[in-house]
């Protein structure tokens, strides 16, 4: 790979994320972009609403550092009642600008240089760069389709005593895996055993069709070790507003404040209570998301499966990968920087979510979160790219 001028060592083959590379690629040529992960229609007008009115009513200076009283309220209400946590909302959330910041925040302020980062690959893209950041390294079990397991035994031997945390993000990113009971309380185990912390990135939380969400944060032993990581922005379609949150014990809140501080201080004033008023919305509105995506999902599936691609149907998220060779190609990144002029339609290499690119190479990634025609008129383009 080329060494880039000026960039730090750690931070050297990082480069220009594949997001914003494909985005760019959509904008270029013109073409549907299933790449990045944004939705094609705003959410709730009474969530932009709330934000418009945080505007008119003067919430616009530095909101205080742990974030709004009504957001960390909201967030603390909203933990107890889907998922049975409490957290003292003073103390114990942190509002951060996305989750985006609230993970780098983490593995800032928890590791040292040297330090181990037990995660399961492939990984968000951030991970390996705030990894890096903080002087620490990824070690990775490897998740295969068709159903994205793993051995307990493979995990066990992944823990070194370099470890400093597991991160662990599920609903996950790209594979739509949700990982079960049985796997988490595995990895809860596993923390417990070498007294580890756990981060988990659960921003895709709401967005479950097959299964269920249960964070790692409810398992015995893991409340007062676990991070618990999620954001705004899927669950109310408003991805470009960046509130997130953490909510932990008031230690481990303490230290990642101390990191959050230095990085972006505050953010996102009047969108914290819009965000704030989404949590507060009824239970329909998560149910109802879900239901729809659902319906998406099948929809890309349906869609890809009679291109002619092999697809591994996601429990949660809203993504798909799908296999490329039965189409005769083998090299997804080559796919993907070729399909906008060959069928414009834009979509995201799995290789760029592993370490071992080898492992991603011939799987592709696709983005559901669109209008039906959007998704269909992709489908059909995509009918003329075998080879
Ligand atoms: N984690 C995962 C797994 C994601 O897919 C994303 C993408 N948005 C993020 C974190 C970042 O979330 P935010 O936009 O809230 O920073
Ligand atoms: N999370 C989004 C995705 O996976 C992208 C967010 C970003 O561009 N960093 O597509």
């Amino acid at each position: 790979m080329e060494r880039a001028p000026y960039l730090t060592s750690r931070l050297q083959g990082f480069g220009e994320t594949i997001f914003a590379e494909m985005s760019a690629l959509a904008l270029r040529t013109g073409a549907i972009n299933l790449g990045q992960g944004f939705p094609d229609v705003d959410g709730p007008g009474e969530v932009a609403d709330a934000a418009v009115a945080a505007i008119r009513a003067g919430h616009n200076q530095y909101p205080p550092g742990i974030g709004v009283r009504e957001l960390r309220h909201a967030v603390a209400v909203h933990q107890s009642q889907f998922w049975d946590l409490d957290y003292d909302p003073d103390l114990e959330v942190l509002v951060t600008a996305g989750a985006t910041e609230a993970i780098a925040a983490s593995l800032l302020a928890l590791c040292d240089v040297g330090d181990e980062v037990l995660t399961f690959e492939p990984t968000y893209d951030s991970y390996g760069a705030c990894a890096a950041m903080a002087g620490a390294t990824l070690r990775v079990v490897t998740l295969r389709p068709p159903d994205y397991t793993f051995h307990s035994t493979e995990l066990r031997a992944a823990v070194t005593p370099k470890t400093r945390l597991v991160l662990l993000n599920s609903p996950h990113n790209p594979t739509g895996k949700v990982f079960s009971r049985d796997e988490l309380e595995e990895i809860a185990r596993v923390c417990v055993a070498h007294d580890l912390v756990a981060v988990t990135d659960e921003v895709y939380e709401h967005l479950v069709f097959e299964g269920d969400h249960v964070p790692l944060a409810s398992f015995p032993g893991m409340r007062d070790r676990t991070v618990t990581i999620s954001s705004g922005g899927k669950t109310f379609s408003f991805t470009g507003w960046k509130v997130g949150w953490a909510c932990s014990t008031p230690e481990l809140i303490e230290a990642i404040r101390t990191a959050k501080q230095f990085l972006t201080y505050v953010s996102s004033g009047p969108f914290q209570y819009g965000i704030a008023a989404g949590l507060a919305l009824p239970e329909a509105y998560f149910s109802t998301i879900a239901r729809e995506l659902r319906h998406k999902r099948d929809r890309l599936c349906g869609g890809l499966t009679e291109a002619g691609l092999d697809v591994f149907p996601p429990a949660g998220t809203y993504f798909v990968t799908a296999d490329i060779r039965p189409l005769g190609w083998h090299d997804g990144l080559a796919f993907c920087r070729l399909l906008p002029e060959r069928c414009g339609v834009v979509a995201v290499p799995n290789a760029v979510f592993y370490t071992n690119r080898d492992e991603g190479r011939h799987l592709v990634r696709f983005a559901f979160c669109k209008r039906d025609e959007v998704l269909d008129e992709a489908v059909r383009r995509l009918k003329g790219i075998a080879r």
